[in-house]
């Protein structure tokens, strides 16, 4: 049986009433017959059976044994850290999701638990620094924004030889394309806020495990720190799993066609997309992902903030904002936005230039999309012409 045949049919037809949507328990309590004595379920912050469900499939999803659901993707990486104690060191890629660092430098850092960042898409930057505090790797393939790819199954063995836990932030690929744990990471976390729900309608975040110890680990932590998903988000969230396979087909096709025409575009300099040939992480990603996402990153000839300003606001269907993975193309402007709190250098030396910009193909029609993307990027090229058509006239004036 196929994946989404099995996973469509592995959520259960309700056993009290033959519903065949999963039913939204909202309730904080479970009537017990006598103390102690319940039907599974005592108080919704330890379980409810909405979220059961969820965790179930999610757990099916990955591969994994134990899925635990999170108020948000930074609740869901926060269970992951604290997994540790202090004195323990974390290694982590370089270009980490900004609220992931956030949470590394300024919360866990002052309780003594220290992380080094490191360019993971090359192994042997990771083995150098590893010490013998080191308990936890972490990375994220494909990173954001430049889409770099890391070698998980290299990864993973660096992490087994030396007794760490190798976690990975599967938010960019989900898990229709790409499975960690089958490729030997021990934890996969998500923001479900992006493909996984899918529509940009819900905050949520996922730890999957794939021994059974450490999910009971996370399982307890779920519990005792309390930042629990509610049942109508779950419900949310199982319903855009649904259709997990579906939209990410479309996303990645949609995305694959916005890459071949930006390269060809006179007004772009570069194009980031793992799918093609020239990108250097192609053959990995396409060794490890059965697709290569439905983000694409590009800069700008003009390599300037203006330049990427008048873009991002001049395209019609793809929207600018922050986030990623919904039903609706979004753009962003990272310099401008996501990072804009590094310093420029820093920013830079990571690739993100003033101009590039980030697209999360939607599910509207590719050939809409690409027109969209055209249209913004004509206007560019003309606003330039008749820039330097006033300067060649300024140059004979003069
Ligand atoms: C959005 C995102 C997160 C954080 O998830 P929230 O649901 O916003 O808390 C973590 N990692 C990656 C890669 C993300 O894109």
């Amino acid at each position: 049986m196929q994946a989404t045949t099995q996973l469509i049919h592995s959520i259960p037809v309700d056993p009290l009433t033959g519903a065949i949507a999963v039913p939204i328990y909202q309730t904080s309590t479970f009537v017990q017959e006598a103390p102690g004595v319940n039907k599974g379920y005592d108080y919704a912050r330890t379980g409810n059976p909405t979220r059961a469900i969820l965790e179930s499939l999610i757990a099916q999803l990955e591969g994994g044994s134990t899925g635990a659901a999170f108020a948000s993707g930074l609740a869901a990486i926060d269970a992951v850290v604290k997994l540790l104690q202090t004195g323990d060191e974390i290694i982590a890629v370089n270009d980490i999701y900004g609220g992931a660092y956030r949470l590394f430098e300024q919360v866990y850092a002052k309780f003594g638990i220290t992380t080094h960042y490191v360019d993971t898409t090359n192994p042997d930057a990771v083995s150098h620094a590893l010490t013998s505090k080191t308990r936890l790797i972490w990375i994220e393939t494909p990173t954001n924004p430049t889409l770099k790819i890391t070698d998980i199954r290299a990864i993973a063995r660096i992490a087994k030889a030396h007794g760490c836990l190798l976690c990975v932030d599967n938010t960019f690929a989900s898990p229709a394309l790409q499975q960690p744990l089958l490729l030997g990471a021990d934890l996969v976390v998500h923001s479900g806020t992006k493909y996984l729900g899918g529509h940009s309608d819900l905050i949520a975040g996922l730890v999957v495990t794939a021994e059974p110890e450490l999910g009971q680990k996370i399982k307890f932590l779920q519990n005792a720190s309390g930042a629990i998903l509610a049942p109508f988000d779950s419900f949310l969230l199982i319903r855009g799993i649904e259709t997990l396979h579906l939209r990410v087909r479309q996303h990645c096709a949609s995305a694959r066609a916005i890459a071949a025409f930006l390269e060809n575009h006179p007004a772009v300099n570069k194009v980031y997309y793992p799918g093609l040939v020239k990108h250097p992480g192609h053959n990995v990603a396409a060794g490890q992902s059965k697709g290569f996402g439905g983000i694409v990153s590009f800069s700008l000839k003009e390599d300037t903030l203006a330049a990427a300003t008048a873009f991002v606001t001049s395209t019609e269907l793809f929207k600018l904002a922050e986030s990623l993975g919904g039903i609706k193309s979004l753009v962003s402007h990272p310099a401008a936005m996501t990072h804009k709190t590094i310093p420029a250098e820093k920013r830079k030396a990571a690739g993100v230039t003033d101009s590039l910009i980030r697209l999360s193909a939607g599910l509207e029609d590719t050939e809409d999309l690409i027109d969209d993307l055209r249209q913004a990027l004509d206007r560019l090229t003309i606003k330039a012409e008749i820039k330097s058509n006033s300067n060649k006239k300024q140059a004979i004036l003069n």
